[in-house]
């Protein structure tokens, strides 16, 4: 049931519905370079990139050993931040919503897989700002989906659903929820164990090659410093960041170089 679109097609299906919606509230500076402008080279993780027999997850259309393991990842590009789709089956988490009007880009993406909003169990938001949170309020209500922020960061969430605050080590989905203050006193980073898939939030970015939190929007910078050590410490072998393109080749040597320089 998969529907074998490109890359470039899902990106240009996101862009198309949502032009630019930049809020006051967000975390990226406009200048961005990784906006319509769509993926760097290095951003297109389908086909020959993911070697035969990689248990790393990647996007439909890379159908196989990924699938074989259980977890594979779709990107819903809304234009200068991402969410991720997180697809076990026909069950999805998603993390991150975008800015308010980013649903009907997910929702494509969701199409494109041959799924629809019943199909999303669980909505993770990395981080309280509006550009990860703002689609919160119209995805809501289109889903049976239990909701997780970082506990720190729930209160200055405005949902029209109850969020679950998680903690570091908690388990959503088969997922680890990993804490990486910094950025936000609450944010979270979300981790697969099996394919070595790290959902970043804010807490990296790959706007101009891999970056810690842009300090720019970070609260706590040395807080945002320790928690990409940890990161470093985890077997990571993609990373999905909020800003910037998925990095899926020599992601755990980017990110133990960046670590060190810190
Ligand atoms: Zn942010």
């Amino acid at each position: 049931m998969t529907v074998h679109l490109t890359r470039r097609q899902l990106v240009v299906s996101a862009t198309g519905v949502l032009g630019v919606a930049l809020l006051g509230t967000g975390c990226s500076a406009a200048g961005d370079p990784a906006g319509p402008t769509g993926p760097s080279p290095s951003g297109t993780p389908s086909g020959p990139a993911s070697p035969a027999g990689s248990p790393v997850a990647s996007p439909s259309g890379a159908a196989g050993p990924a699938a074989a393991a259980g977890l594979r990842w779709e990107r819903a590009d809304l234009s200068f931040v991402s969410a991720y789709l997180l697809v076990r089956g026909s069950e999805v988490a998603i993390v991150d919503l975008g800015t308010a009007g980013s649903d009907g880009a997910i929702r494509q993406v969701l199409a494109s897989i041959g799924l629809g909003w019943d199909a999303v169990r669980h909505i993770v938001l990395t981080h309280r700002h509006g550009d990860h949170v703002g689609g919160l309020a119209a995805v809501a209500p289109q889903v049976r989906a239990t909701v997780y922020a970082g506990a720190q960061d729930v209160a200055a969430i405005d949902s029209p659903v109850p969020i679950a605050g998680v903690r570091d080590g908690q388990e959503v989905f088969g997922l680890q929820v990993i804490a990486s203050p910094g950025h936000t006193a609450g944010h979270i980073c979300i981790f697969d164990p099996a394919t070595g898939v790290l959902v970043a939030g804010d807490a990296l970015r790959t706007t101009a090659g891999l970056a810690p939190s842009d300090p720019q929007f970070t609260e706590d910078a040395a807080g945002a410093a320790a928690s990409v050590k940890r990161l470093a410490t985890l077997p990571v072998r993609v990373i999905l960041p909020g800003h910037g393109d998925p990095l899926t080749e020599g992601a755990a040597e980017a990110l133990t170089r960046l670590a060190a320089t810190l």
